[in-house]
């Protein structure tokens, strides 16, 4: 199938739309995705004509929306190339997965004296859990530090693992620089020496395929809003024996085999016994339609226009005078970058005047912003349905602004 951007673009009825008299030019997905008819349509219609609460339900209705959230996980599954669908929670977003994973498998496998490696890169919601878990159970907060142009630096990465590590946290692609670790080599170091390692692909799963088993990660998360899927559902893949061990967090209805107020309670198999509560039925249906939408479309098309419109947009902004680009030249998906001295906020404000989205501030990415010596930075994010249009325009309203403020 040839991959066609004004077809993707019919796609999504928001990017039709005018901001401040100009039309929009989206420049914000990394933050959260637009969402195509399909996705709309998908939850749509489970409200309009099937809607019912899931689980144990005999009527017709329940069982057909358990049945169609089910294979939602399958979708997933496959997504992913995970062995089962037994493999994958339903989590509310990345954020929550990673919260999860320390809240349960952290709990029961560190402990004082221990340490967790993270990166300085990562964003909030892979570093704070790790602090809060140390912190609660006296580990040790490792950290990979940085070479001068963004990337990581692995070098030392032997030296920080030890016999007490448990955990190495990373991005896939980080969602500032766009850089893509080398997790396979990451996973390869981390597991000779029995660390286990937890992969935050919320800014990879739109720009390629992933393959967990191929990577041979313990864990992988992404949230479905920044894949063109609905807000308030994510997934978490979990290797079957890490999960089958791993005891619930969340207690309630659904992840509960049989509860007595005097024998106690048992569990639910997982990964139902991950889901304590009603789930949010019509997200995974829109995440379900999302990810058939770039099945449909074909990720490697998907990566291989991206790649073009990036390396477009790059060579583009360099004409754009007294602009700083961080990170490396190969990335995936952002860019961020600023314009002399002015801070970012003004920076967006204006671009906002032009009908551009971009995304001002840290980016949940403090340690980074410190990096760099910066407290903020914009950020243009590109996917499959920007254009080299977008790009010339971001272009011209950014050597717009230089000329205005000096
Ligand atoms: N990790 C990365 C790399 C991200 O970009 C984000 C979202 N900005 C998250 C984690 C958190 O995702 P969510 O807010 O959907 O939980």
């Amino acid at each position: 199938m040839t991959f066609s951007v004004a077809q993707v673009r019919a796609d999504f009825p928001v990017l039709a739309r005018e901001v401040n008299g100009q039309p929009l030019a989206y420049l914000d997905s990394a933050a959260s995705a637009q969402k195509p008819n399909q996705v709309i349509d998908a939850e749509l219609g489970l409200y309009r004509t099937g809607y019912a609460a899931v689980h144990r339900g005999i009527h017709t209705l329940s069982a057909d929306a358990t049945t169609q959230m089910e294979n939602v996980r399958t979708l997933a599954a496959r997504f992913l190339k995970a062995r089962s669908h037994e493999e994958l929670v339903f989590v509310r977003g990345t954020t929550e997965g990673i919260n999860l994973v320390a809240n349960t498998w952290g709990v029961s496998n560190v402990g004082p004296g221990d340490n967790i490696i993270v990166t300085t890169m990562e964003h909030h919601a892979n570093i704070v859990p790790w602090q809060m878990l140390c912190q609660r159970v006296g580990a040790e907060l490792r950290v990979i530090p940085l070479n001068d142009d963004g990337t990581l630096n692995l070098e030392v990465l032997p030296s920080l693992i030890d016999e007490r590590t448990r955990l190495l946290a990373v991005s896939h692609v980080s969602n500032v620089l766009g850089v893509e670790n080398p997790v396979r080599d990451i996973i390869t170091t981390a597991h000779a020496a029995g660390v286990k390692v937890l992969v935050d692909g919320a800014q990879a799963v739109m720009h390629h395929a992933v393959d967990v088993q191929a990577l041979g990660c313990d864990f992988y998360l992404f949230s479905a809003h920044k894949l063109y899927g609905p807000t308030g559902i994510g997934v978490l893949y979990v290797r079957g024996d890490i999960l089958n061990a791993m005891p619930p967090w969340e207690g309630g209805g659904s992840m509960i085999g049989t509860v007595s107020l005097t024998e106690g309670t048992t569990w639910n198999a997982a990964p139902w016994r991950f889901e304590a509560g009603t789930p949010n039925t019509a997200g995974i249906i829109g995440l379900g339609a999302a990810i058939e939408y770039v099945h449909n479309l074909g990720l490697d098309n998907i990566a291989d226009y991206e790649q073009t419109l990036m390396r477009y947009a790059l060579n583009a902004l360099r004409e754009v005078p007294d602009l700083t680009i961080y990170g490396p030249p190969e990335r995936l998906g952002v860019i961020s970058f600023n314009l002399g001295k002015h801070h970012a906020y003004d920076v967006g404000s204006f671009l906002d005047n032009y009908g551009i989205a971009v995304r001002t501030g840290h980016h949940c990415a403090m340690p980074l912003m410190s990096f760099f010596n910066v407290p903020a930075m914009c950020r243009a994010s590109f996917v499959m349905y920007n254009t080299e249009e977008e790009v010339d325009r971001l272009v011209a309203g950014l050597t717009r602004i230089h000329r205005l403020l000096g």
